[in-house]
Parts: structure tokens; C-alpha cells; sequence
């Protein structure tokens, strides 16, 4: 048994923990940076010292996560340098798993015991409002998306709360504490920090200008007003908390000669993107499955099939239709380049390639790619993944999980008489609603898991890794949560419900069978009564 901590103890604890996590989050900026630069050794050295500093702090102040994780870098970072400073891409691949980690370990506190006995908890939210029953009322609701808040009491409270430990961020009512009180209090809470937190303003009314700059000067990101309802609070807190996050570009490189592929793959390695290459053009499609690239680069001439054939070939299949193909020649004939261009590629770049031209050709397109592919994949109302681009989930997952010999669940889900909801509280209402469940969805499932919106207030969800059983206890969990969530309306409050279908992967069926039988079992959810979830077969 240990002692009870004497609170300022804790405090210094509480203040030592920051200055580890502010040390990560210096790892994580530079980090994001690399990806724009080149990746000099330079830059590297830099990287490696920020993060022995961290390793340095995480042992003094005893964070043992953070130790171990940045001893992992330091051992992957001292790979890279006995290879003489070359990245490969898996140095790249291990260093951005390291990096999604640590930038989670952030979001924790620092200071809880035992605290890899817990599960990973945030920071919590302070919830500051004239109103207090209201503010009550939004920390349970905020509870039920996964987050803990605190409703403050009074000027005092808050006061008390802030210092003995910083929130993920502060709500703060314009008049919490008496008119004009809770900008000043927001402002004083602010007040020499480094680095400012998370502060949103929300005021029960209208406000003119000059409030609105008041909020502005004390350091609010956002200004809310009128009804102040969970998701879209959420909404706005997940994206002012949020640390962006970077993926490697990822290239696919085919070229009959394995020398030409290697040097091409060097070359990107060096700048952060992770490559695989291809030396039989035949093989190009299986590839592009497994490894979903961003961009093709394509040799020109290869026995077996020309390169202007293979990207035909490429073209054929919807999925690839916008994946970037750069020809790499030693063609310079300028007919023969615009020929190929015509012929579904995007660039032309003659060899020999100066690395500049090749890099930043290849993140350019790269990166327009993916923001295009973002929003051709996406719902533009819940940001999920719309109804074309889950189906595709599923089959690129029933495919690895067969490979792998792995359990995979599918469910699709559909809100109890939602036409009820529409013709009640009007088709806004209806929208905000199909929003929350699909925060609800995003908060409560693994990262692993692809939430995708089906259909008007359907959803299907594909979950890797994960029997029937798994799949109904995770689903009935969030059933019951979701069923507590008020919505606010006149003459009184809401609450709505949904029915889920579930089916998992069999040798006997493909994924588009997955999909036929989860939807069976949704209506036969629907037909028993509803709010449940039924398991296929
Ligand atoms: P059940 O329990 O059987 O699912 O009943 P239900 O009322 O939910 O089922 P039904 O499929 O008959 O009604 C769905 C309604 O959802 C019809 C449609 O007007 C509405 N809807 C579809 N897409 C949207 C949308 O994007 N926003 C809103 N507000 N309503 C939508
Ligand atoms: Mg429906
Ligand atoms: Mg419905």
C-alpha cells in the first residue's frame, strides 16, 4: 500500500508530466515538418536530439510509457544512422507507428497511479454555465461520447479546478458567475500560459460585435450561442484537441530493371515516403490491392506489356481510376511523351531524375490525390465513409482476413422510426440527430473499425479482427448508451433508438455476401421489436 499523496506533491508531478507530454508534442511538430523538408541528416540529428531530450524528462519525472517509447525511436532513429543516414521504408513505417502513439499518450493524464492498469482516460472538459442544471446535464451527455467533463458551480470551483489540473479544453458561458464575469474568468485562466488551452464561449443569446471581440481577446477559439447540444459540442472540441496527424506518402514503383526500381525507391525513402517495387508489370493489380498506393510510377518499356498498356490496364478498375501515374523514361521524344500522357498518365519525368524534381513531383501529386480521394470517399453530412467506399472496405478486408486467417464482423445499422423524428421535430433536427449517432459511432469503436453512413440513417460498420460475439457486445453497449442521449425539443425532449444486423466472414461467402446477410438480420431486428441487435445465421 502506498501513502496518500500530499496534493502538492501531485501538483509537482502534475507539472512535471505536462512538461514530458509538451516534449512529445515538440517530437510530433517536428516530425510533421520532416514531412515537408527533405530529411537532411541535419534534420534527422534534430529529430534525435528532441527525442533523447524527451527520454531524458519521461525517466527523471517518471513516465514510463514515454520512456519506452522513446527509447523505441531512439533505437529505430540509431538504424537509420548505421545505415548511413538512409531511411527505408521500414524505418518510416515504424517511426509513424511510434509517432501515432505518442501522440495519443498526449491526450492522457499524465498523472493518474497505476496508470496502465486504466484504461486510457482524457483530460476532462470544464463546463462553465449560468445555467448549472444545463451544464449537468451536457457532462452526462458528453460521458456517454467517451469524454468526462465537469460542470463548475461556481467562480470558485472553477478557479479551484484549474489549478489543481488543466482541462482538454474549457466551455465558458460569457456570463457564468454574473454578467461579463465568465469572459474575464476564462481570460485570467489563460493568463500565462504557454500554450493556451482549448476555449469555447457560448452565450444563451445573441451578442453583438463587441462581445464577440471581448470573447476574441480572452483567447476563445469559438463562439456558440442559443441551445448548446452534445455532438455539435463535440464536434467542435474533437477539432480544436485534435493533433493532425501525418501519413507517409505511399508509392508503388514498377520497372523491369531492379536496379532502376531500387535507385527510385532510395531516392523517395529519403525523403519519408515508404515505396515497394514491382518488377513484373503482371502483378500490378494484386499489388495495388494489398498496398494501396498513392501514386504509381510506371516504367515506359517493359518486356511483356509497355508501360502505356499497363496504365489502361489500371484505368479499367474504378478504384484506380484517380491514382496519380508518373512514367519514369529514358524516352525524351516529346510525341512519344505526350502520347503516353494521353494514355491515362498524369506526368512524364526522363531519366536521369534530379531527386528535387522526382520528390517534389511525386508529394504534390500525392497530396492532391489523397485530398480528392477524401472527398470522394466521404459523406459530406457525417464525414463517414459513404455507402461505395465501405463496400470496398469490406472487400479489401475480407480479403486480408482470409489471408491472415482472421475473424471479420460486419454491421449495418438503421435508426428506429426515424421518420418519426423528421415529421415531429422537422428534417434539421432529423440531420442532427444522423450526426450524433456518427460521432457516437467514431468515439465509441476501435480505430481499426470503418464506420461507413449506407444510406440516409443507415450506417455499416466493418470491423476487423472481431468474431460475432466481440462485435454484439461492443454493439449492445453503444445501443444502450446511444438510447440515453437526449435531444432537446418542444414540448419536451427526445431520445431515439437503433437496430443492427451483424454478420462475420465464413469460408462459404465473399463480402458482398456479408453484406446481403447483415441486412438480413437488420430486418429481422426491425421485425422483433427493434432497438437490437440480431446476429446473422
Ligand atoms: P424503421 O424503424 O423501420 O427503420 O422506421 P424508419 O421510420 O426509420 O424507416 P424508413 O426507412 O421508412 O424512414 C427513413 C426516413 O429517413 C425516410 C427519409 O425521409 C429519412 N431520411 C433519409 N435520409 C435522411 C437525411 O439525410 N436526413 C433526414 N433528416 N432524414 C432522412
Ligand atoms: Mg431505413
Ligand atoms: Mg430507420
Amino acid at each position: 500500500m502506498t501513502e496518500p499523496e500530499d496534493p502538492s506533491r501531485q501538483r509537482l508531478k502534475h507539472h512535471f508530466a505536462q512538461r514530458v507530454i509538451h516534449q512529445a508534442r515538440q517530437i510530433l511538430e517536428i516530425w510533421q515538418r520532416l514531412h515537408r523538408s527533405e530529411w537532411s541528416a541535419v534534420d534527422l540529428a534534430e529529430f534525435g536530439e528532441a527525442n533523447l531530450r524527451l527520454q531524458r524528462f519521461a525517466e527523471r519525472f517518471e513516465q514510463p510509457e514515454h520512456v519506452l517509447l522513446a527509447r523505441s525511436i531512439g533505437e529505430t532513429l540509431q538504424k537509420v544512422q548505421d545505415n548511413h543516414n538512409r531511411l527505408t521504408s521500414e524505418s518510416i513505417n515504424e517511426l509513424n507507428r511510434l509517432m501515432h502513439r505518442l501522440s495519443r499518450t498526449g491526450l492522457r493524464h499524465g498523472d493518474e497511479l497505476d496508470q496502465t492498469l486504466l484504461p486510457p482516460l482524457r483530460k476532462p472538459i470544464y463546463i462553465a454555465l449560468q445555467d448549472f442544471d444545463r451544464a449537468e446535464r451536457l457532462s452526462t451527455q458528453l460521458e456517454f461520447f467517451g469524454l468526462s467533463a465537469q460542470a463548475m458551480e461556481s467562480a470558485s470551483a472553477f478557479q479551484a479546478s484549474m489549478a489543481e489540473r488543466h482541462p482538454a479544453a474549457i466551455v465558458m458561458d460569457v456570463d457564468f458567475a454574473g454578467s461579463g464575469v465568465g469572459l474575464r474568468l476564462a481570460e485570467q485562466a489563460q493568463e500565462g500560459l504557454e500554450h493556451k488551452l482549448p476555449l469555447l464561449f457560448f452565450s444563451l443569446h445573441e451578442t453583438d460585435t463587441p462581445t464577440r471581440l471581448a470573447a476574441v481577446r480572452a483567447g476563445g477559439q469559438e463562439f456558440l450561442s442559443g441551445t448548446l447540444e452534445a455532438s455539435s459540442l463535440l464536434e467542435k472540441i474533437e477539432i480544436l484537441t485534435c493533433v493532425a496527424h501525418y501519413e507517409p506518402f505511399r508509392v508503388l514503383v514498377i520497372d523491369d530493371s531492379r536496379a532502376q526500381a531500387m535507385h527510385t525507391e532510395r531516392l523517395l525513402n529519403s525523403a519519408g515516403i515508404v515505396t515497394r517495387s514491382l518488377t513484373d508489370p503482371i502483378q500490378a493489380m494484386a499489388e495495388l490491392a494489398d498496398f494501396q498506393p498513392d501514386l504509381i510510377i510506371l516504367d515506359m518499356y517493359m518486356p511483356g506489356c509497355t508501360g502505356t498498356e499497363l496504365a489502361k490496364v489500371i484505368r479499367h478498375n474504378d478504384r484506380y481510376v484517380s491514382v496519380p501515374i508518373i512514367y519514369l523514361s529514358a524516352e525524351d521524344d516529346l510525341d512519344k511523351q505526350l502520347d503516353a500522357m494521353s494514355e491515362g498518365g498524369d506526368d512524364f519525368l526522363t531519366k536521369p531524375i534530379r531527386s528535387r524534381h522526382l520528390i517534389t513531383t511525386v508529394r504534390n501529386r500525392a497530396a492532391r490525390a489523397r485530398n480528392l480521394k477524401s472527398r470522394m470517399v466521404r459523406d459530406s453530412l457525417t464525414g463517414l465513409y459513404n455507402h461505395t467506399h465501405i463496400l470496398q472496405l469490406l472487400e479489401d478486408c475480407s480479403f486480408r482476413a482470409r489471408r491472415e486467417d482472421k475473424p471479420l464482423c460486419f454491421a449495418m445499422l438503421d435508426i428506429d422510426h426515424f421518420k418519426q423524428v423528421n415529421d415531429g421535430h422537422g428534417h434539421p433536427m432529423g440531420d442532427r440527430v444522423i450526426k450524433s449517432l456518427s460521432l457516437f459511432l467514431k468515439q465509441r469503436l476501435r480505430k481499426t473499425d470503418f464506420i461507413g453512413r449506407y444510406g440516409g440513417e443507415e450506417f455499416a460498420i466493418v470491423m476487423p479482427d472481431t468474431d460475432l460475439e466481440a462485435a454484439r457486445l461492443v454493439l449492445d453497449e453503444i445501443r444502450e448508451r446511444f438510447a440515453e442521449i437526449n435531444y432537446p425539443a418542444q414540448p419536451q425532449d427526445f431520445t431515439c433508438t437503433f437496430s443492427a444486423g451483424v454478420a462475420q466472414l465464413n469460408t462459404v461467402f465473399d463480402g458482398l455476401n456479408m453484406a446481403s446477410r447483415a441486412d438480413a438480420a437488420l430486418y429481422l431486428a426491425k421485425g422483433a421489436g427493434r432497438n437490437r441487435i440480431q446476429l446473422a445465421d
